[in-house]
This record gives C-alpha cells, sequence and structure tokens, in this order.
C-alpha cells in the first residue's frame, strides 16, 4: 500500500515537473525569441544610422567645392582680385563664405600662390595665417595647378580646360580633421579671358566642427553626434571613421545609437510584466488542480488497494491479505523464529441465521465475530475473513500445541457470550481446525489443508468444537514427494491427463460462446485428483511446462474438431516466464491447425507482477497473432487497477470469490458491479466464474457481465457430452441451463 502512494507521490511530482517545464521551456522560448527579434531591429537600426551617417558625410564633402564656386566663377571675381580689392573680396568670397555657409578658413592666393586675403572664424587676418596653414594646403594647391597647367597646355585662355578642376582632400590641422577644396577663380562670360598661369586660388576650409556635424546629424536623425578620435564601443554608441583620399581614417564620427527594439519592449514592458503574471497564476492554478486530482486519484486507488486487500463488511485483511501474511509468517518460521499455528473458524449454521434473520442479521453477526476475533489476538497476529462465515487466525511465536488450544479456548469463550442480533440476544457456535507449522519446509497449501482437515473433522463431530490436526505434518511432505513422482509418471505415459470442458454462456444464458479447458488427472490408486493439488508442485518441480502443453495440445485438438466458437486454456505464471513461451504455443496451435482466433489464455496477475516489459511484450505478441488473453481471478491479486491499465488484456473473469457472496452481502453487489463497470469502461469483455445461483445469474446479467460459467449453468464436462450440448435442437432450448454431473 506504502509502494503504491509512493508511485503516485512520484507521479504527482513527476507531472508537477513536467508542467513546470513545459511553462518554462514557452517561456524561455517566448524571451528568446523576443530578444532575438529585438536585436534584429536594433541592428537593422543601426544598418540603417550607418548608411545615412556616411551618405550625409560624403554630402558635405562633396558640397564644398559647389558652394566655392557659386563666387569663384564670375568675371566680377576674376576682375576684384586682379585689382586686390579687398572690402569686395571680403564680402564676396571670405567672410562672406563663413556667414554664408559656414566655412571656417578661406584663402585666396595669387598666381604665385601668395595669400592675397587670409579669413578665419569669420574675420579677416594677417598673412601670417596662411604661413601657419599652407604645410597642409599647400600640396593641394600644387596639385591643381599641376592640374590646371596640364589641362590648359599652349591654349590662350584657360578658362574651358580648368572650368571643372579642383582639389580636394580631408587633413588635419593641428590634429583636427577637416575638408579643404581648392578652386580656381575664373571667368563666367566670354568677356574676359586668362592665360594659363595667370590665375587666382580659392581654398575652403571646413573643420569637422558642431556646425557641420550637426548639419548631418540634424537631417538624420543621429542624437548626441559629434567628433572623436578614439572611437567608444558600447551597447549605446555607434561611430563611422572619416578617411582621407588616401583612407587613412583622421577621426570618427559618433553618436548614440538608436535602439528602437529596445525601446519597443520598454514601451511594452508593463503590458508584458501583466501577461506574465497573469500566464503564471494561470499556471498556478492549473498546477494545483492537476495536483489537487492527482492526490484524489492518490486516495482513490489507496482506497481500491484497501478494498483489494480487505474485506469490506469487516475491515479485517481478506484472503490474498492473509495469504501474503500466512507466506511471510511462514519465511520467518524457516528463518528459525519459532513455531506458528493457523486456526481455521467457521460459524456453524450461519446459512440458518441468514435464512431466518435475514441477510443485514447474518452481516452484522459476521461484523462482531469479526471484532470479537481481532479482540483476542495481539497485534501482530493476523485475523482475516477468507469468507461467507470463514475466518482464519495466524498465530505467531507458539511454543507448543497446548498454546494453540489455549487460544482456541479463549476464542470458544468470548464466542458463548450472546450476539445482539435484531434486539434478540442470539447464540453461535463455532467448529476451529488448528495446524500447527512443522519443520522447515512447511508451506501455505500444506498449512491451510492441515487446518482445514481437523476443521472438517470438527463439524463432522458435531460441531461446537476445536480440533487439531492429527496427521504428523512430515506426512504433507511425503505426500508431496509421491505427486511429484506419480506427475512425472502420468505425464510421461500420458494416459491419466484429460481435460473437461466448462462451458461459458451468454449473459442471457441462451447460448454457449465457449469453454474453459480444465486439467483432469485420473491418479490410478487416489482417483481424481483436485488441480490445486498438484498445479503447485508441478511448477515448483520443473514439470508445468509439459503439463501446461498437453493441455493446450488436447484443448485445441478438440476445439478444431468441434463447433465451439472457442477454448480457453489455464496458462501457470511460471511458463509465461519460460523460455520460447510464445513460440512454444503457437507451434502446437498450428500443428493442431486451430485458427488463434478460436484460443484464448487465461492468466493471473501473479504473471503481471514481475518482469512487466517481457510480459507485456509476450502479451502483444500473442494478441498480434489473434490469441485473445483473460485475465483469471480477477480482484484475488495485488490491486489489480493498475495493471489494468497498464497491461492490455482482452477479457477479465471476475473470481469465484466475489461472485459467491453476491446475494449474501450488499457490498458484493457494488463491488461486483465496479468491476464489471471497469471492465466496461476499458472495452474488455467481462466474465464471471462461478455462478451457482439464479439469484447471482440474475443480478451478473443486470449489471451488465457478458459471460457467465459456473455450476448453474453447466459444471466441467467431457468432450462428448459438450458436442452434445452443441448440437442445435440442444442449444435453441431457451434459457439453457444444465446440471449435468461434473466428470
Ligand atoms: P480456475 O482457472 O479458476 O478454474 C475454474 C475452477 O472453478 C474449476 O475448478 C471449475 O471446476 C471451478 N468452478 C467452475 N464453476 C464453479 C462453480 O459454480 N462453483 C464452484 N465452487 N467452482 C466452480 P478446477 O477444475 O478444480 O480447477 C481449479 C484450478 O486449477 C483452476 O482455477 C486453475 O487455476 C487450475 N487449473 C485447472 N486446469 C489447469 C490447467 O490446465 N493449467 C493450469 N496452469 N491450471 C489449471
Ligand atoms: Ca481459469
Ligand atoms: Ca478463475
Amino acid at each position: 500500500m506504502k509502494a503504491a502512494s509512493r508511485i503516485d507521490r512520484s507521479l504527482t511530482r513527476q507531472l508537477t515537473f513536467a508542467v513546470v517545464l513545459i511553462a518554462a521551456a514557452t517561456l524561455s522560448l517566448i524571451a528568446g525569441f523576443t530578444a532575438w527579434s529585438m536585436s534584429r531591429v536594433d541592428d537593422h537600426a543601426l544598418t540603417q544610422q550607418t548608411g545615412f551617417a556616411n551618405f550625409g558625410l560624403n554630402e558635405v564633402i562633396k558640397n564644398l567645392p559647389v558652394e566655392q564656386t557659386s563666387s569663384t566663377t564670375w568675371d566680377e571675381a576674376v576682375r576684384r582680385v586682379r585689382e586686390g580689392d579687398q572690402a569686395w573680396m571680403k564680402d564676396n568670397l571670405t567672410v562672406w563664405m563663413a556667414s554664408y555657409f559656414g566655412h571656417d578658413r578661406v584663402y585666396v592666393l595669387d598666381p604665385k600662390n601668395l595669400p592675397v586675403q587670409s579669413m578665419k572664424d569669420g574675420a579677416l587676418v594677417g598673412s601670417d595665417s596662411y604661413a601657419h596653414d599652407s604645410a597642409v594646403i599647400s600640396p593641394l594647391v600644387s596639385e591643381l595647378r599641376a592640374k590646371m597647367q596640364a589641362a590648359s597646355g599652349t591654349a590662350i585662355d584657360s578658362t574651358a580646360a580648368i572650368t571643372d578642376l579642383g582639389a580636394e582632400d580631408i587633413v588635419l590641422f593641428d590634429g583636427k580633421p577637416a575638408i579643404v577644396s581648392v578652386k580656381p577663380i575664373i571667368p563666367d562670360t566670354p568677356a574676359l579671358s586668362q592665360t594659363p598661369g595667370s590665375e587666382y586660388l580659392h581654398v575652403s576650409v571646413r573643420f569637422f566642427g558642431t556646425r557641420l556635424i550637426s548639419q548631418i546629424a540634424d537631417e538624420f536623425a543621429l542624437g548626441g553626434a559629434h567628433l572623436t578620435l578614439q572611437p567608444e564601443q558600447g551597447f549605446w554608441i555607434a561611430s563611422i571613421p572619416i578617411h582621407n583620399m588616401a583612407g587613412k581614417t583622421l577621426g570618427y564620427i559618433e553618436w548614440n545609437r538608436a535602439r528602437p527594439g529596445l525601446d519597443l519592449m520598454e514601451e511594452a514592458a508593463p503590458a508584458l510584466a501583466l501577461g506574465l503574471f497573469v500566464c503564471i497564476l494561470l499556471g498556478i492554478i492549473v498546477l494545483r488542480r492537476l495536483r489537487r486530482s492527482a492526490v484524489a486519484l492518490e486516495a482513490s486507488e489507496a482506497q481500491a488497494h484497501y478494498l483489494a486487500f480487505h474485506d469490506t463488511l469487516t475491515g479485517l485483511p481478506n484472503r490474498a491479505l492473509f495469504e501474503d501474511r500466512l507466506d511471510q509468517a511462514l519465511a520467518n518460521v524457516r528463518g528459525g523464529n519459532g513455531r506458528l499455528a493457523l486456526l481455521c473458524l467457521d460459524l456453524d449454521r450461519f446459512k440458518n441465521i441468514n435464512d431466518t434473520l435475514g441477510h443485514p442479521a447474518g452481516d452484522e453477526l459476521v461484523r462482531l465475530v469479526a471484532q470479537r476475533l481481532a479482540k483476542t489476538v495481539r497485534e501482530k497476529d493476523t485475523v482475516a475473513r477468507l469468507g461467507g462465515d470463514e475466518f482464519a487466525i495466524i498465530r505467531l511465536g507458539i511454543k507448543s500445541e497446548q498454546d494453540a488450544e489455549q487460544l482456541a479456548q479463549r476464542i470458544a469463550d468470548q464466542m458463548a457470550k450472546p450476539f445482539e442480533l435484531m434486539g434478540t440476544p442470539t447464540y453461535v457456535t463455532f467448529s476451529v481446525g488448528i495446524a500447527l507449522s512443522h519443520g522447515e519446509e512447511t508451506r501455505r497449501d500444506d498449512m491451510l489443508r492441515s487446518a482445514d482437515i481437523p476443521l472438517y473433522e470438527a463439524k463432522r463431530q458435531g460441531r461446537a468444537r476445536y480440533q487439531l490436526f492429527a496427521g504428523d505434518m512430515d506426512d504433507v511432505v511425503r505426500q508431496r514427494r509421491r505427486i511429484e513422482s506419480d506427475l512425472r509418471g502420468a505425464l510421461a505415459s500420458g494416459a491419466e491427463i484429460g481435460v473437461a470442458y466448462q462451458p461459458l454462456f451468454s449473459a442471457d444464458c441462451t447460448a454457449i460462446v465457449g469453454a474453459e479447458a480444465l486439467v483432469r488427472w485420473d491418479h490410478p490408486v487416489h482417483g481424481r485428483l483436485p488441480p490445486e493439488l498438484y498445479i503447485g508442485i508441478a511448477e515448483e518441480r520443473g514439470m508445468i511446462e509439459q503439463l501446461g502443453e498437453a493441455v493446450l495440445r488436447q484443448a485445441c485438438t478438440y476445439a478444431q474438431s468441434s463447433s465451439l466458437p472457442w477454448v480457453a486454456v489455464n496458462v501457470s505464471p511460471v511458463q509465461v516466464r519460460g523460455e520460447n513461451f510464445v513460440e512454444r504455443i503457437l507451434s502446437i496451435v498450428a500443428a493442431t491447425g486451430l485458427s488463434p482466433s478460436r484460443l484464448q489464455l487465461e492468466i493471473t496477475e501473479g504473471v503481471l507482477l514481475e518482469d512487466p516489459e517481457t510480459t507485456n511484450a509476450v502479451l502483444a505478441e500473442l494478441r498480434d497473432k489473434g490469441i485473445r488473453i483473460a485475465l483469471d481471478d480477477f480482484g484475488t491479486g495485488y490491486s489489480s487497477m493498475n495493471y489494468l491499465r497498464r497491461y492490455r488484456v482482452d477479457k477479465l473473469k471476475i473470481d469465484r470469490s466475489f461472485i459467491s457472496e453476491l446475494g449474501q452481502s450488499g457490498s458484493a453487489r457494488a463491488i461486483v458491479g465496479a468491476m464489471v463497470d471497469l471492465g466496461r469502461a476499458l472495452g474488455l469483455t467481462v466474465t464471471a466464474e462461478g455462478v451457482e445461483t439464479e439469484e447471482q445469474r440474475d443480478i451478473l446479467a443486470l449489471i451488465g457481465c457478458h459471460e457467465l460459467q459456473g455450476y448453474l449453468m453447466a459444471r466441467p464436462m467431457k468432450p462428448g457430452q459438450l458436442n452434445a450440448m452443441l448440437e442445435p435442437p440442444y442449444v435453441e432450448r431457451q434459457p439453457l441451463v444444465h446440471h449435468l454431473h461434473e466428470i
């Protein structure tokens, strides 16, 4: 029980983990994508800004000579410079350039390249200013003079040849970059002419100062643009280099880079945060719901588990748990921890109480008895209810037979007091069979049989008494050895092993839908032996495969030759786990010629317990071939629900013990009903076995059970008898209910 809820708790944890993981993955995906697109937008903006900045820079460089020519290509200018008209030059060529175009320095040079007028920062200055600047300007002046000379050659008038000539570059003045442009001063009409070499030159200088840069920055929205010689590298800063004609970098224009993606994020941040908050809130709500339903599932599973191990009427351990405890106790005994006593109790004439006082009184009595028994033993002992009015007690730490008898006497004393049923004191008596563990080899089945024998003996002797197993336990061991060797012989000869067929009916009992094959061993000395007696031995001693396959071969051969729709064969968990199980089954089926779709294999939950993966693979392979799988004795094993969820079977056979309680206790009907619902919900065929009364049959038909099997309709029979039942006139009689004698 603990293990199961631990598994479920880890399921809850896994579920939570998965949800959180998915949420985190989704969120980081969104965040990642957002960051990525943000940076894409920002990068794109940077490329655009850089493009604009370069374009603006080229524009101002290109514009400088154009601005010069507005004054230098002019007859008037040629005339006035020749005349040395300082005032005119100031108003049209130098100071005017500063005030109108923002040129920082202007020089007018005569044909010998000597300054005629010099202007600096909007004011006229002496010729020594040019002397200072000529270091960087004169290479350009010489370059232009050379070009002009080359272009005009031997012409009388140079004007036409030199109109478009000029020299410009970016240079450093005292470490500060500036654009320098040199243009010839030329006439704009044929009225004036100049001989080559007689031209005056006009030099304009523009620094990369605030005015020039803001001219670019204002046009293209480059915030905070300025000149720098050493650009910063930063998240918020961008720059372009300023090259001279030779490609040398003389400085940089730097500005605050636009980040529209980030701006957008900032604007959207509150909305995003709100969205995120809502998502997280929703996530938490969903998670809590999930947890709550997982907890509810756990609880219901724990309850199902409790139901699987406890008797609903009394709350005592049921047969499954009892067997488990007995196994454990016997293992302890083998470990040398004292002996144990098994007491099997049976209420005398319980049926009379049910018949005279009614079922509710019967239920009440069972409950009261359970309470008194539980009080009589210690915590570490086990009191279980095995069936209707059958109880069993496992008593640990027994030293002698007297100890066991004393306990039996104490129980008898307790039971001697009247039970209050329906307001009337009622006296009941008990028969008790007692067995003591003996030696190393005591097995659960041996113990149970050893307690059953004296129980029946007690009943036979007139009830209301306890009886100790008289025989020697060693007898039991010896008997097992004998069975083992007899079975070996029987399997070798093949003569004593036969198969009986018990038909299964549709819920309305009008048709035989199939039959279960049951092994029958006719012992030459002891006669017919019950399968329970030797199946376990065959399993333990390595004979179960031979036995099971003998039954399978006979059953398939019979089914192949008859009109039976299908035959079901029991397989032991030991067989399923054996090597080549699937191949062995398939080869037998193939050898008999039976269509696999007419074969069903009945397995018990025991087979599902170990190595679930292999088992699942085995089942899947068989089902692939068309063989159907039925889960036998459903409800007696361990947490059947879990297995049904995990394994794909075709059919459920609800165990006899549940069916036998139908009509006896109200809760049995609810439990069987729940099993049928569960089976139907999973799309399985639901079968009830051990149907003995009409009441049981009617209830089962009513609650939706598909197939019925039991002594009420038919006992296991010989093939010939089943053939007779399958013949048409027989089958069509309705309803088909037989009370044939068991073979
Ligand atoms: P089982 O698989 O639960 O088979 C049904 C048992 O219930 C059969 O007992 C059948 O005779 C009995 N039964 C059917 N209807 C009723 C009813 O209305 N009331 C009562 N009280 N019993 C009913 P059987 O033939 O004695 O077999 C007992 C068990 O032995 C089987 O239980 C099965 O577990 C095992 N067994 C039988 N044949 C084989 C076999 O070929 N291979 C293996 N591995 N096990 C087998
Ligand atoms: Ca069966
Ligand atoms: Ca069964």
